[in-house]
């Protein structure tokens, strides 16, 4: 059990409790897993991928990276976490608009305060990975919406994380565009190995990327299984 992220009651968003984001999500994911949180606007998605991450805290529960805790963690200690263990990938992209493609995927390197010759070699380092040789010194505004998601791929690898959070990472793209970059992730993935949890509201994305799929339902989760057993047993 490498990856758990498990039972998060929760009342997040609201003090009196009126809304129950998340309620009794209990599951593990699997060492170069991909797994798809599926489900309608509402049902709890981004909330789950956020608590994984700890950008929000779940009011009960626990979740489990490697056995260990993150729930309860100190600043210190999740920010070394997140660092080591997790890249998240935007929907909106994320990018800084007045920085080149480098430096906004040696960013969180910046940050960690890594030196200026280092970061760029791995920033370059990424960008060849997601195909982005060379484009370094280009801005996000001249590049396309696919272009500027594996960016934000490139900046989410820096850090060589096990785990990928995507948001609808692929929902504000063009069609033939989002099917590049979803073979573009299969295919970074067998390269790659790492561990993928993936929330789209789209169930043909859901079923092309997924070994399994946790189907969501106001706050809940209502069913797992592989990409088989959803289409077999709806
Ligand atoms: P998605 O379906 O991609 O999660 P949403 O449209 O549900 O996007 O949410 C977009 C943003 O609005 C998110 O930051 C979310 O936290 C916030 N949001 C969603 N629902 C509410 C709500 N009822 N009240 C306030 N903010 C909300
Ligand atoms: P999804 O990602 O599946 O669209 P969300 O996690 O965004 O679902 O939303 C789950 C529930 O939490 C919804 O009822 C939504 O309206 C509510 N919610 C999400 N973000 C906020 C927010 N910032 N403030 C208040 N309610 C929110």
């Amino acid at each position: 059990e490498l990856h758990r992220s498990g039972r998060s009651k929760q009342e997040i968003y609201d003090e009196t409790g009126s809304t129950l984001a998340l309620n009794n999500v209990s599951f593990e994911v699997m060492p170069g897993e991909t797994f798809v949180l599926m489900g309608l606007s509402g049902s709890g998605k981004s909330t789950l991928l956020r608590c994984i991450n700890r950008l929000i805290d779940p009011t009960e529960g626990e979740i489990r990276i490697n056995g260990e805790n993150i729930v309860g963690m100190g600043q210190d200690e999740l920010r070394a976490t997140r660092r080591r263990k997790l890249g998240m990938i935007f929907q909106s992209f994320a990018l800084l608009p007045h920085r080149t493609v480098l430096d906004n995927v040696a960013f969180g390197l910046e940050i960690q305060g890594v030196p200026a010759d280092e970061r760029h070699r791995k920033a370059e380092e990424v960008l060849q990975m997601v195909g982005l040789g060379g484009y370094g010194a280009s801005m996000p505004g001249e590049l396309s919406g696919g272009m500027k998601q594996r960016v934000g791929l490139a900046r989410a690898l820096t850090s060589d994380p096990d785990i990928l959070l995507m948001d609808e990472a692929f929902s504000a793209l063009d069609p033939l565009i989002r099917r590049d970059m979803q073979d573009e992730l299969l295919d970074l993935q067998q390269r790659l190995g790492k561990t993928i949890i993936f929330v789209t509201h789209d169930l043909d994305e859901a079923l092309k990327l997924g070994d399994r799929i946790a189907l969501m339902k106001d706050g809940a989760i209502v069913q797992i299984g592989t990409p088989e057993e959803i289409l077999t047993n709806p």
